[in-house]
Order: C-alpha cells, then structure tokens, then sequence
C-alpha cells in the first residue's frame, strides 16, 4: 500500500507529539509491505506567523490530496488575543469544513495498567469500552457569531441531514459493538436538541431496529459517565457536548494526552488527533505525552487505509509499553521518573518491531 500522509503540527506540543506518532508509522512501514509518504503543512498560530492566515492556501490543497491527515494541535497565548482578526482555532474549524469530516470518533478504553492514574476507583473503570460520536461541523461552534462591547452572541443551528448522518455513523458503530447507543442532547431547553432526539426517534430504530437506543440530557450525562462509566457502549452527540463530555471521559483513562480521534467523511477521507490541545504550559519540555497521537495514527491506518492489522500493531504497541511501566509525567506516580515525549514515542517504535 503506498499512502500520502498530510502532517499538520500545529503549535505548542503539536510538533512534539506528531514526531513520534509519524515515527510510529514509519515503524509500521519498516515491516514491509507498504509506503507512506509524509508531507507536512503549517496550520494554526505558526501558519498565521508565517503567511497571515490559520488555514492557508497550501494547506487546503494538502488536505485535498492527502489520503489521511496528522494533526497535532493548534492554538496558545501568543495568538489568543479576542480581538485578533485571524485566531489558530479558526484554522482548525476551517479544515474540518474543508475536509467534510462530520463524525468525530473518539473511543475510550480504560486500561488496568492505568487505572492508578485515573482519580475515580478501579473497579469503576473495569471494562470501561465507549465510543463517543460527535458532530463535528455544525452547531454553535459553526453558528453565526456577533461580539459588541456589551453583548454577544453565538447562533446554534442544525440541520436534520446533518444529524441523520452524524446518527447513521453511530448506528453503524453500534452494530459492529455492543448494539447499545446513547444520544445525549439536552432536549428541555433547546430546540436544536429538540430535533435532535426526534430524528433519533424516527431514524436509530428504523434503520438499526437491533440497537438498543437510550436518550440522555447532557448534565445527567455528565454524571453518569463517572458514575456507571461501563454501562455506555457508542454515545452520539452534537458538537459542543461531545468536545466537552470527551474531555471528561479522559479521565477514566487517565490523561487527556491518552485520547485519540478520528474525524470522517463519507469519502474514506479522514482527520487524525489527539483530543488534547496544544497544551502551552508544557510545550517544549518535552514531556508531553504522546499515546494519544500515536492511538490516532493507529486510527488512521485502519479507517483511511484500511490496515487494521497494522492499526491493532500499534495499539498493542502502546499498551505492552504502558504495562512495561514507561509513563510520561502526566501518567506516573508522583516522584517517580517519567520517560520523555522521545523516549516514550522511542519505547513504542521498538514495541511495534518486536511485536508479533
Ligand atoms: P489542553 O488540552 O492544551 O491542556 C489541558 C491540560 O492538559 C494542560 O495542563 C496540559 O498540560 C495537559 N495536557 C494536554 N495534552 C497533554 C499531553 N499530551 N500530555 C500531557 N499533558 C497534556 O487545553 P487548554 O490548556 O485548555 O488549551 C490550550 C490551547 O490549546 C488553547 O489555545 C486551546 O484553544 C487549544 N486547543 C486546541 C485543540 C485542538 O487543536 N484540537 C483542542 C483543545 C484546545
């Protein structure tokens, strides 16, 4: 298989993680079998410094040709200025337009090797196996946005084709899982949510009559993801509360830097990066931990190119490396040492040639 890689850094720890989630693949394509093409383009606050703008033009024509784009992460304080008329999250927004990728996928698997790591008690996280579904190109974060000195607003709006699909990606999820999906809305205040749940209503059991479907209000969400976490099995969502509920869900794993993300189209095109963001407050030490990226990238060679095999190497990769006891700063026990982004990323490039 011979693929073409667009590789986005993006700013902060962006650059740190995506190293050794593209060291990973060229791991995986020192086994033989396949060629990977990386080509990298600039997105968020480090393309606003070189060109002006968050989503330049040689970017989009990157993610037009790539079969599969790495991200790491946009955004920090030297670009957050709100009256700044070009912001790193923009660019972001834009690229996710461009590419179409509706359905952000970010699964959450707890992992025995981690559970010291999470606050929440490990027979809470036994068996914890979810997979969020979130809208990713509708909502109040597309809507139209208006600032004064003394008054603001954002417009939250969506359209029932955008929901059918985003539902349908979901349903398919279900079926190849445990048949059980939660759609989260919060359907007592908002009419956005009000359609939402009809159009569950009316397409979930129609077209997957063996899922089982349950409707929850996203505060209550919000708690029950902590409190009977193994219960959920493919939760859909729209867009403000999946970006939210996710971060939660984190948690139960043990750090945000753990989570990966898929974002797809409906033309096998696809988005690949960490839940996380670009985490200004450790960029440059290199401690950042870089699992996430490199899960993503796992997702990435099984959605976009089709290698589960490959995809199920690297995971395996990953976690063999957890067990070993390796852990970045975010993951080890407070004053023992933890491995570096490189040395983490370097532990799990081994892990994916000796494996077999
Ligand atoms: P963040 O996710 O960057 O960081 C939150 C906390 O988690 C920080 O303490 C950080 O050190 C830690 N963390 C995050 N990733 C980690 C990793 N891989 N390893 C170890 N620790 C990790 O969120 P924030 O601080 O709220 O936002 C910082 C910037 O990132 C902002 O500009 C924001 O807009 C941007 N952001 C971008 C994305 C994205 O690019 N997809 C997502 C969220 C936030």
């Amino acid at each position: 298989m011979e693929a073409l890689i667009g590789v986005l850094p993006g700013d902060g720890i962006g650059g740190e993680v995506i190293a050794e989630a593209v060291g990973a693949l060229d791991a995986v394509a020192a086994l033989g079998g396949h060629r990977f093409e990386f080509r990298h383009g600039l997105i968020g606050g480090a393309a606003i410094d070189a060109t002006g703008r968050a989503f330049p033009e040689d970017t989009r024509q990157l993610s037009r040709e790539a079969d599969a784009v790495l991200l790491g992460a946009v955004g920090g304080p030297k670009w957050s200025d709100p009256d700044a008329s070009e912001r790193p999250e923009q660019g972001l927004l834009d690229l996710r337009a461009a590419m179409g990728v509706y359905a952000n996928v970010r699964p959450v698997r707890t992992h025995p090797a981690l559970f010291d790591a999470s606050p929440l008690k490990a027979e809470r996280l036994e068996g914890v196996d979810l997979v969020v579904v979130r809208e990713l190109t509708g909502g109040i974060y597309f809507g139209e946005k208006h600032r004064a000195v003394d008054r603001a607003s954002d417009l939250c709006s969506y359209e029932r084709s955008e929901i059918e699909r985003l539902l349908r990606t979901g349903g398919r999820m279900a079926m190849e899982r445990r048949r059980k999906i939660t759609s989260v809305d919060k359907a007592n205040v908002l009419e956005t949510s009000r359609l939402w749940r009809r159009v569950a209503d009316g397409l979930l059991p129609a077209e997957f009559p063996d899922v089982v479907l349950e409707h929850l209000l996203v505060d209550a969400a919000a708690m029950h993801l902590l409190s009977r976490p193994r219960d959920f099995d493919v939760i859909v969502t729209e867009n403000m509360f999946g970006d939210i509920l996710t971060d939660e869900a984190s948690m139960l794993v043990g750090s945000l830097g753990m989570l990966p993300s898929a974002s797809l189209n409906d033309r096998g095109g696809g988005l690949y990066e960490p839940i996380h963001g670009s985490a200004p407050d450790i960029a440059g030490l290199g401690v950042a931990n870089p699992c996430g990226t490199i899960l993503s990238a796992a997702m990435l060679l099984r959605h976009s190119l089709g290698l589960d095999a490959e995809a199920r190497r690297v995971e395996t990769a990953v976690y063999r490396v957890l067990e070993s006891g390796v852990r970045t700063r975010d993951l080890a026990t407070p004053g023992t040492p933890a491995a570096t982004t490189r040395q983490m990323g370097e532990a799990i490039r081994h892990q994916i040639a000796a494996a077999r």
